[in-house]
């Protein structure tokens, strides 16, 4: 069995506290050996440079680095300078996505989908980059179709790219199921796992709402019943989760990526549980 790729992913802080708080994150992260820590970019907003600046500093510390670069609302020149910045700073990983426009912004610029970015990226740089993109066990909520989705997924593994993270999900099958339908249409790029801890309800239930990801409803049930006993709602999140990272990793995941939302502890605790 090839070896087991973990990752961890953080959103760029606004504000210095929010950038120390971050670092001391990252080191206690760093402590598990990650394959990388990737950084999240806003498409078309105002917080670009901040993804810029958070890769410097994770690069600075010695980790391998992985920003995010969303093209939707861009250009291809200003895709360009962005890879060469990264070029020039040594990252070697990028995950590529077609991002969402912010409310308000009327044009979705010269990308349409994230598979022109991968073409282009390969256009422009070769094969410097490692080229993550996006899938969905459960889906992308504007796909016509699950069969069109898939396809369009493959589009982005014919354009270049060399591995995928999936969106959040709590059901093992979904996963399992739409890895089985991607190596049906011949698609052999690892899939890992992205995972999503349990911290607080209200917030878990409006990221879920706006990007398709499914709360099983006897989960959700749960959830609501501790109200704001976040305590419990923790315990609970950190078994489900766990579990469902048991089954994943049984099951052939190749690794899993933590959505960290810049917090250690609940990745932390997940990874004690799984005794990895
Ligand atoms: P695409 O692969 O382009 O797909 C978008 C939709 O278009 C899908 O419904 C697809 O089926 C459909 N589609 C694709 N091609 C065609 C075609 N030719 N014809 C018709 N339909 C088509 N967002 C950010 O803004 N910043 C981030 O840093 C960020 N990081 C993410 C990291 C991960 C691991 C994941 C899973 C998502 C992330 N997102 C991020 C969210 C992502 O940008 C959104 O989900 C976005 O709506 C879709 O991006 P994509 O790259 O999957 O798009």
């Amino acid at each position: 069995m090839s070896k087991q790729l973990f990752s961890f992913e953080f959103y760029p802080p606004q504000t210095p506290e929010g950038a120390v708080k971050l670092a001391a994150t990252r080191n206690q992260l760093a402590a598990l050996h990650p394959e990388f820590f990737s950084v999240t970019f806003g498409a078309g907003g105002s917080t670009q440079d901040r993804t810029v600046e958070t890769i410097r500093q994770i690069k600075a510390e010695g980790y391998n680095a992985a920003p995010h670069l969303s093209c939707v609302g861009s250009t291809r020149g200003n895709i360009r300078a962005m890879l060469n910045g990264y070029k020039d700073m040594g990252i070697k990983r990028i995950v590529a996505l077609r991002g969402d426009l912010p409310s308000g912004m009327a044009s979705i610029g010269e990308f349409q989908y994230a598979n022109e970015l991968v073409s282009f990226i390969r256009a422009e740089t070769g094969d410097h980059f490692h080229i993550e993109v996006a899938a969905y066990p459960e889906f992308h909520p504007q796909a016509k179709s699950a069969h069109d989705d898939i396809l369009n997924f493959k589009r982005k593994i014919s354009a270049g790219a060399d591995s995928a993270i999936t969106q959040y999900f709590y059901n093992p099958d979904a996963y399992f199921r739409y890895v089985d339908e991607c190596r049906k249409q011949g698609v052999t790029v690892p899939i890992v796992p992205g995972i999503m801890p349990i911290v607080k309800f209200t917030q878990l239930a409006r990221f879920s709402d706006a990007c398709g990801a499914e709360i099983p409803r006897w989960m959700r049930k749960r959830l609501e019943s501790y109200g704001d006993d976040n305590e419990s709602v923790q315990t609970f999140g950190l078994d489900v989760v766990t579990q469902l990272c048991e089954k994943l990793l049984a099951g052939g995941a190749p690794g899993l990526h933590f959505y960290t939302l810049n917090q250690a502890a609940p990745a932390l605790a997940i990874w004690k549980r799984l005794g990895l």
